[in-house]
């Protein structure tokens, strides 16, 4: 199998190099970081919490992202921490098999890539850990009130609630799906768009799982399931070779208004799958707490990009999607790499002319794609959850016809 040859870091001198700030230090900022980095330039990321981690449990990693994480030079680190799935199993709510691809035949047709799936917190570690050796300085505790443009696009200055102000000639906004640089950039408040879903996040110890044959198999033979449903679905994986259990339950939204996550009823959690496979009664029956996430999007922007040159958005801040194509971290993930790649090749980077410039294209190369992913996902929301009946039958002939590699 080919392998992803490893960039780089390029050298350059003061005169082409960029002060770049990075606002976020999600996967999406860390991840802008480590590209631009590696372009040469020199990335401070200012964090509005007071430590840096990932909240949530599992992710999935796609060929697509997990070329960009090689690329970066952290194949070795991540392996360690990444399971490799045999294959992904579509399954009806009752526990009818409906399709299953072989993730090692559909990742031969990419060579080089993977599938794989982590906990949270060790690939943010893991790119963390990158970012720190390329040279990042991170600020916690930073949160960013405003941005302000100086000189015709020369440079912009990000301000910090606490007053302190710091001046770049590129300010990255990657401060997530409730993006108040986004709302800079519009000049107008601009609230995440509900879907009508909530995710109910688990983690399980496979202790208690190898004890029941049932659910033995699915630690030992690691798979990434999907079960459709009525109105809902469940997804399920393990993490760190075995040692975790992953499940994200998808069903409609009761939280509050005004409310993004909560602590959830386990009792009204198995309620809602009572009747499903029964396989899935009892992986809940193991579930001691769980929270709740109120699932929303970003239906994109017609400009991501302050057309100064000094200011562009990425990640979930510009396309927040549906979890339903397990992709969004995998589109900040590119986002960031189309960034690096574009400011690792202009000579002449500091120009405000060439910013605008460079800006653009980022754009034009990852509007259409992102925009797709967020329709996509949308989709999903309706093809995964139809009642019983024959556009759900059509569905399943459909999925069974699929050629495995439509679904990279
Ligand atoms: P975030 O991770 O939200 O990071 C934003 C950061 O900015 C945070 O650290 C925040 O504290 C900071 N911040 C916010 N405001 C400010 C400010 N004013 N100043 C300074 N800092 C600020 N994606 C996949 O690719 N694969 C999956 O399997 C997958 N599964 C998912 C399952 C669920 C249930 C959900 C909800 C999402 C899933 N996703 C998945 C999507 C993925 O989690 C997100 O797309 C990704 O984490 C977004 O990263 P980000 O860096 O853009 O934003």
């Amino acid at each position: 199998m080919a392998t992803i040859t490893a960039k780089t870091k390029i050298t350059r001198s003061a005169e082409t190099k960029l002060k770049i700030i990075v606002v976020g230090a999600g996967l999406g900022g860390v991840g802008a970081a480590i590209a631009l980095l590696l372009a040469g330039h020199d990335v401070d990321i200012f964090e509005a919490a007071s430590e840096i981690g990932e909240v949530g449990a599992g992710i999935q990693i796609l060929p697509n992202s997990s070329r960009v994480l090689q690329a970066w030079g952290m194949k070795e680190a991540l392996e360690r921490y990444s399971t490799k799935p045999a294959q992904v199993n579509m399954l009806g709510w009752k526990g009818n098999l409906i399709s299953s691809m072989d993730f090692e035949a559909s990742a031969a047709q990419y060579p080089g890539t993977f599938y794989w799936d982590f906990h949270r917190a060790n690939l943010h570690k893991c790119l963390l850990d990158r970012a720190v050796e390329l040279g990042v300085q991170i600020k916690v505790n930073a949160r960013v009130a405003n941005v302000e443009i100086v000189e015709a696009g020369e440079s912009a200055t990000v301000v910090l609630e606490s007053g302190e102000r710091h001046t770049a000639d590129l300010v990255v906004g990657a401060d997530g799906i409730n993006s108040r640089l986004r709302e800079i950039m519009l000049g107008q408040p601009d609230p995440p768009q509900l879907t009508g879903d909530l995710a109910y996040r688990l983690l399980l110890s496979t202790k208690e799982m190898l004890k029941d044959p049932d659910l033995a198999e699915f630690v030992t033979n690691p798979q990434v399931n999907y079960w459709l449903g009525p109105d809902a679905h469940a997804v399920n994986y393990v993490l760190r070779g075995g040692e975790l259990f992953n499940m994200v339950l998808l069903v409609p939204d009761d939280m509050p208004m005004g409310a993004n996550t909560l602590k959830g009823d386990v009792d009204e959690m198995r309620a809602l799958y009572h009747d499903w496979d029964p396989r899935i009664p009892k992986l809940l029956e193991l579930c001691e707490s769980v929270y709740k996430w109120r699932l929303c999007i970003r239906q994109g922007m017609d400009c991501w990009t302050h057309p100064s040159g000094a200011f562009t958005l990425l990640g979930d801040a510009v396309h927040a999607t549906l979890p339903y194509l397990a992709s969004g971290a995998g589109m900040a993930l590119e986002d960031a790499a189309v960034l690096g790649e574009l400011f690792s090749r202009s000579q002449n980077p500091r120009s405000s002319v060439e910013k605008q410039r460079l800006l653009t294209l980022y754009e034009q190369c990852r509007k259409p794609r992102t925009e797709m992913v967020v329709q996509r996902g949308n989709q999903q929301q309706w093809f995964y959850h139809l009642h019983d009946g024959p556009e759900q039958r059509e569905r399943d002939r459909a999925m069974q016809a699929m050629d495995p590699g439509e679904a990279l």
